[in-house]
């Protein structure tokens, strides 16, 4: 991974609507006096939670846009909620976004860096008329904010003087209040209890909170909320795009105006920062609220936050995603204006095209059969070998050695094939058994198997034919319809592999408040004991395969031990949902 400025390799960027923005604002020079990049976007997460697939989309972006105009992003943690936010959020964050292939140079900013400006500002707010010290309780003000077709009234101390509110600000800074006692509120217009936005209703902007912080410690007890930190860290930092999700929206005319009575203020330069909103990523059968991805591994459906099955950048990449695979299905679902659905496969299809050129193939049996090849002496073996990968030939050919008895898959044989069945079957009505081939190795004749007591097939008997090894000469007098693969029984690495699929089996697990853990796909994981070839022992933890005819896996990067992989299934070779 590359340590440079906002470096992830650039798919080519598609238009879409905030391009169209940037684009006019370079043409009109908006920014073009700050001697600052003319775009400096920013990814804000609040420490509070694992990053998820959704917060991909914002980050790809965020830093896309920068990188593609030259600009930069910034990382900002918008701490202001001690009480739900913590440092190990803080590092799990840093860490995904770097592993994403993102970089933000020197620009990692903490909101609880402005605690200082923040509060300066507050008092000049009070001074200048725009903000009051409100001694109802939290309760009186929200049953005095009204609704959407009432509207609220004014506190009974809304009119209070500025000399008086300012003191009870200090004096809330200083420790002297309890915990909901007072607040700080923005004083928008005469009439703005009556506006039809409820966000511009004299919104609160400091309440005490006597608590620890993670980076303050107790140095404050008296903390800005967000709609207030978030447009004065933008103007501090020189944000030029702001960009977040839709349900902000109704939020933009408080951001205007905060930051229009700070220019008056002489706090800031035009131009101040402005806020775009975009649709936020839903995918089928993902849940992406952080409570609820919470609650996944507080309840233990989950093995926690890395869970492969877990929709989490740590979890997708346990799973055995690539930066490069996240990165193009952001770029694949773009950005618009309109809230939509995005289907899982898509995420998978674009894991499935980056894989397909850089993972070496591995030849796994997953649910293993005994194949006896009866004219195969016991105890000698035959090199076979196969490309590394079917289409780059200069990655080199490995080697493997089949043997007199070798695993293959249980569905590779029938004892009474059905139409158009061209894998192996015994001889039926005086007719041979089916010929296939042993892929990289020989052609062999069915010509019998055995059953236990159960009645269930434990083996299936063959005949190889010497001359028929691929690769000779002999191979094309052999023409058959069936190519199984197989290992050898006696070479093969018997690895555990965990087979994940969806996490749920309804495509919208939360919608309409649905229980989503009503809809928990049972077969989300399976774990089995696979046989694979011999040289996949050596595989390292994050080393990506596709097996053939089953799909993509990972060694899992925690459980693999040196010469003892554990693989995880990231998606099969093709989408079986939906059908
Ligand atoms: P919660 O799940 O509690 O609502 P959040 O997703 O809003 O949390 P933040 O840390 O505030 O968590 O998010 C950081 C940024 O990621 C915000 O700008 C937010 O708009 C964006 N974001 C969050 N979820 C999505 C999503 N599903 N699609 C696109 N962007 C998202
Ligand atoms: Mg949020």
């Amino acid at each position: 991974m590359s340590h440079d400025k906002n470096t992830a390799a650039a798919p080519a960027p598609a238009s879409n609507f905030l391009r169209g923005i940037i684009d006019a604002d370079l043409a009109a020079g908006t920014h073009a006096h700050t001697g600052l990049p003319p775009v400096i976007t920013r990814f804000p997460p609040e420490p509070n939670g694992y990053l998820h697939v959704g917060h991909a989309k914002s980050i790809c972006l965020n830093f896309g846009l920068a990188r593609d105009y030259q600009g930069r992003c910034h990382l900002r943690f918008d701490d202001t909620n001690p009480t739900k936010e913590e440092q190990e959020y803080v590092d799990t964050i840093i860490d995904s976004v770097s592993w994403l292939g993102f970089s933000w140079g020197e620009h990692l900013h903490y909101a609880s860096d402005y605690f200082e400006q923040l509060y300066r500002m507050a008092e000049y707010l009070i001074e200048a008329g725009h903000a009051y010290v409100d001694s109802q309780t939290a309760e009186q003000i929200a049953a005095t904010r009204g609704n959407f077709s009432t509207p609220g009234t004014n506190s009974p101390y809304r009119e209070r003087p500025a000399a008086e509110s300012l003191q009870l600000f200090r004096e809330m800074r200083a420790g002297k209040y309890a915990d909901g006692q007072l607040v700080l509120r923005a004083k928008i217009s005469a009439d703005a209890m009556a506006a039809p936005n409820m966000n511009m209703r004299d919104p609160v902007i400091y309440r005490i909170r006597h608590a620890h912080h993670h980076r303050t410690g107790d140095g404050w007890c008296i903390y800005p909320m967000y709609d207030y930190t978030h447009p004065i860290s933008d103007a501090l930092e020189g944000i030029t795009h702001s960009i977040c999700t839709l349900e902000f929206q109704d939020h933009r005319p408080f951001y205007d105006w905060l930051l229009e009575r700070l220019v008056e203020g002489g706090f800031f330069p035009q131009p101040v920062p402005r806020q775009y909103e975009f649709a936020r990523l839903n995918l089928t059968y993902v849940v992406t609220s952080k409570r609820k991805l919470r609650q996944l591994v507080d309840d233990g459906i989950v093995t926690g936050w890395d869970d492969p099955r877990m929709p989490t950048i740590v979890g997708l990449r346990r799973r055995g995603y690539t930066p490069e695979a996240i990165q193009l299905f952001c770029e694949r679902i773009g950005v618009s204006k309109a809230d939509g659905w995005i289907d899982y496969s898509v995420l998978e299809g674009a894991l499935r095209d980056d894989l397909d050129p850089k993972a070496a193939r591995g030849i796994a049996v997953l649910r293993p059969l005994k194949l006896i090849i009866e004219n195969f002496p016991a105890g000698e073996a035959i090199d076979c070998t196969a490309p590394v990968h079917p289409h780059q030939p200069e990655r080199g050919l490995k080697h493997f050695p089949i043997t007199r008895e070798v695993w293959i898959e249980q569905e590779d044989f029938m004892e009474v094939p059905s139409k158009g069945y061209f894998r192996l079957y015994p001889p039926i009505d005086g007719q041979p058994g089916a010929r296939v081939r042993l892929k990289y190795g020989f052609v062999v004749e069915c010509t019998g198997y055995e059953k236990d007591a159960d009645g269930k097939v434990v083996a299936v008997r063959c005949q190889y034919f010497a001359d028929s090894k691929s690769g000779t000469d002999g191979a094309n007098n052999y023409k058959v319809k069936g190519v199984i693969h197989w290992v050898s029984a006696t070479a093969a690495l018997a690895a555990e592999v965990r087979l994940y699929d969806r996490l749920f089996t309804d495509p919208q697990p939360d919608a309409g408040g649905k229980d989503f853990t009503s809809v928990l796909n049972p077969n989300a994981l399976e774990t089995i004991t696979a046989y694979l070839e011999p040289g996949l022992a050596t595989a390292q933890g994050d080393e990506r395969f596709q097996f053939e005819r089953h799909g993509y896996f990972v060694a899992d990067r925690v459980d693999s031990q040196p010469g003892k992989p554990v693989f995880n299934r990231i998606t099969t070779l093709k989408d079986s949902w939906g059908k």
